[in-house]
């Protein structure tokens, strides 16, 4: 690379969400939420009536996802087809299916050019389960951030409760256990650490801690 990129593997909802955007704004560099081109493509198969196991309907449909993530007040938003679906992919039930049709080395295949086309002047924060392993396997410095599933459970009931939206723990740690199971288990680019990736464990730690600990090693390394 000519230029510094990052990679933040982990599985959902350890804070790489909240992390990325951080590093990214700091730096000024690009964001990669590679996350969300799974919910869109998820959100998308279900709005073009695609069944969820037609793998070559879905390679199609991912090869030619149209989909933008303009800024607005600080804010990355995604667009589907010209219809903003921001709020529409982050529920539960979205990563769930964007982790059924993300199983597939097809659909895989076909988003790997789009994501790496993110790397760009003047770098590049790139998030997602397999940044470090499969599409920028030379980044110069990869972090796996990881925490307990039940903290990450206990993250996510209190994001939704600030919504005003009441779940129960348990079947939130349950969806929690059942993602990260698919995930970690698919044959093609699982949930793993890379070789030469740093781990994080941020089940204890503070969002500024984790934060400043990435940022110095950012840059310690560029
Ligand atoms: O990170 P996020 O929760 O938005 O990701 C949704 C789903 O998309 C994950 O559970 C995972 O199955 C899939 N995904 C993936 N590879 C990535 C990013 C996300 O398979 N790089």
């Amino acid at each position: 690379f000519h230029f510094p990129v990052v990679t933040i593997d982990g599985p959902g909802g350890a804070g790489k969400g909240t992390l990325c955007m951080l590093l990214a704004t700091h730096l000024g560099w690009h964001l990669l939420d590679s996350g969300a081109i799974y919910r869109v493509l998820a959100v998308a198969a279900i709005k073009h009536g695609t069944a969820l196991d037609d793998v070559a309907s879905l390679s199609v449909l991912a090869s030619n996802l149209n989909v933008s993530f303009p800024i607005e007040n600080e804010q990355v938003l995604i667009v589907l087809d010209g219809v903003n679906v921001t709020d529409e992919i982050r529920t539960e039930a979205t990563g769930n299916l964007a982790s059924k049709v993300a199983a597939y080395p097809e659909v895989r295949a076909a988003l790997l050019l789009r994501q790496q086309s993110f790397a760009q002047h003047p770098g590049l924060i790139a998030d997602g389960r397999d940044m470090g392993t499969v599409v920028f396997p030379a980044a110069p410095l990869k972090i796996f951030l990881d925490a307990s599933a039940e903290e990450r459970a206990r993250r996510r009931q209190l994001q939704l409760q600030q919504k005003g939206i009441n779940v129960s723990f348990d079947n939130l740690l349950q969806e929690i256990q059942e993602r990260d199971f698919r995930d970690r288990n698919r044959p093609v680019a699982p949930l793993k650490p890379a070789n030469d990736a740093i781990i994080i464990d941020s089940t204890t730690m503070s969002v500024d801690s984790v934060f400043n600990q990435v940022l110095e090693l950012v840059n310690q390394r560029f």
